[in-house]
């Protein structure tokens, strides 16, 4: 039984972009997050993208949420553009600030559909596409689109477009000016550009954290120039933290997660750490003053940040990724003194996001997660709020759906 609520949207007529199509006119309809398994033998239900069309999601209608099942709108298959049938898609903590509307200057537009950890087979592609055919599988991380002309964009820094980013939801789409909307749900339609080819054999859902847990902790690393030997300390254990502790390990470089869980002390060792020390420790944060090449904060909320400035050495940087509200608790003289810097980073370009997937893949890295299905969601929240997750949670978005042996990795 399928949702009859899945109808195709006819739209205005687009003869033009019908004529474009390269591959999957008529689509299997993808069953389930309605939570309904879908018969391996039903008949494929056509989906025409000529047109705009209606996918079902998993999403909000207010910062109160919680999150529910919900029908949103994709543009018609433009000629640069790919229509993916989502598998996978991770839960990043940003999804829980936008969804709950928590960061001020990026206030959230409702219905918001979260997910920027997607990974998804190829059903059709644009006439001038070039990167993917129907069939493969690609992965969509934090953006969809950019301006593609600023000097950031033409330094493959799109993170950075100075025009604004397109972000995978509660962005302006560029083509058609709504919001967009995320992987918590079963199709998407993103311009090539913006889509990662995921390397044969990779374990699918665990390798969907990486294009943002995994970019955006693999991207101060490269920035920064970590290499052997180096001491980086990774403050806070959770999705990115737990993947900045693999990326780290495998530039040889010695590790120490700062932590608030003493639950996480032998995880930490266990997923590459040489030490783990817990915020409350005051004798081991002494004993670590000026010590630190690098420091990377992946804390959704501020905090007092003095106490860890401390634990750089001169002229080195704490990369605040974490909380994007007011930051607190800064000494100037501390920080002048020692020549000391806080800097911010966000993501990382389509080129690094495409390298960190690669890297991660020659290396078999790839992000510890717990499967969960879509109704799980809101459950799935309160655990990563109540920082126990361990450490990713990926929805699998077409559970119950049969999968071929590439779709299951
Ligand atoms: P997460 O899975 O919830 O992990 C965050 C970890 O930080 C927690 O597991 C916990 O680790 C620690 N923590 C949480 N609340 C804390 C508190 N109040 N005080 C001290 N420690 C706390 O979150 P995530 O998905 O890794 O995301 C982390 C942050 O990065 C979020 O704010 C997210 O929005 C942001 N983010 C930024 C970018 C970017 O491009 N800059 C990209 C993705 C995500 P312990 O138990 O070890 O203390
Ligand atoms: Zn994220």
């Amino acid at each position: 039984m399928r949702d009859p609520r899945d109808h195709h949207d006819p739209g205005p007529a687009m003869p033009e972009r019908r004529s474009v199509l390269k591959a999957g006119v008529a689509l299997a309809a993808a069953p389930l997050l309605a939570g309904v398994a879908a018969r391996a033998d039903a008949a494929p239900k056509p989906v025409d993208v000529g047109g705009p069309f209606s996918t079902r999601a998993f999403g909000s209608a207010s910062a109160s949420g919680p999150l529910g099942p919900l029908q949103v709108k994709r543009r018609a298959l433009g000629p640069h553009d790919v229509l993916l049938d989502v598998l996978y898609c991770g839960i990043c903590h940003s999804d829980i600030h936008q969804a709950r509307d928590e960061w001020s200057a990026l206030p959230t537009a409702f219905p918001c559909v979260p997910g920027h950890e997607v990974i998804g087979r190829v059903q059709a592609v644009g006439g001038a596409v070039t990167k993917f055919k129907a069939g493969d599988i690609g992965g969509v991380g934090c953006m969809v689109d950019s301006c593609g002309t600023c000097e950031s964009c033409l330094a493959d820094r799109e993170q950075n477009c100075v025009n604004g980013a397109t972000f995978t939801y509660n962005s302006p789409d560029r083509a058609t000016g709504e919001h967009t909307f995320g992987g918590y749900s079963e199709r998407m339609v993103v311009s090539e550009r913006f889509v990662i080819r995921i390397p044969p054999g990779a374990d699918l859902a665990a390798t969907a954290p990486l294009l943002c847990a995994g970019i955006t902790t693999f991207s101060p690393m490269q920035h920064w120039k970590l290499g052997p030997r180096q001491r980086v300390g990774v403050i806070g254990l959770g999705g990115l933290g737990h993947i900045a502790v693999k990326l780290a390990a495998a530039r040889k470089a010695e590790v120490t997660v700062f932590t608030t869980s003493p639950g996480k002390v032998a995880d930490a060792r266990r997923l590459g750490a040489q030490e783990a020390v817990l915020w409350s420790d005051t004798d081991a944060m002494k004993r670590l003053a000026n010590r630190f090449d690098l420091l990377i904060s992946t804390v959704p909320e501020t905090y007092p940040m003095q106490p860890f400035m401390d634990l750089l050495k001169l002229d080195a940087t704490l990369v605040n990724v974490g909380a994007l509200n007011q930051l607190q608790g800064l000494n100037g003289m501390a920080l002048a003194f020692g020549r000391k810097s806080l800097a911010g980073s966000v993501i990382g370009g389509i080129a690094e996001t495409q390298e960190v997937v690669d890297y991660c893949a020659a290396r078999n890295i790839k992000a510890d997660i717990e499967l969960i299905r879509p109704d799980d969601v809101n459950r799935a929240f309160e655990r990563v709020v109540n920082k126990d997750v361990r450490y990713r949670f990926v929805i699998d978005v077409a559970s119950g759906k049969p999968r071929s042996a590439t779709e299951r990795g």
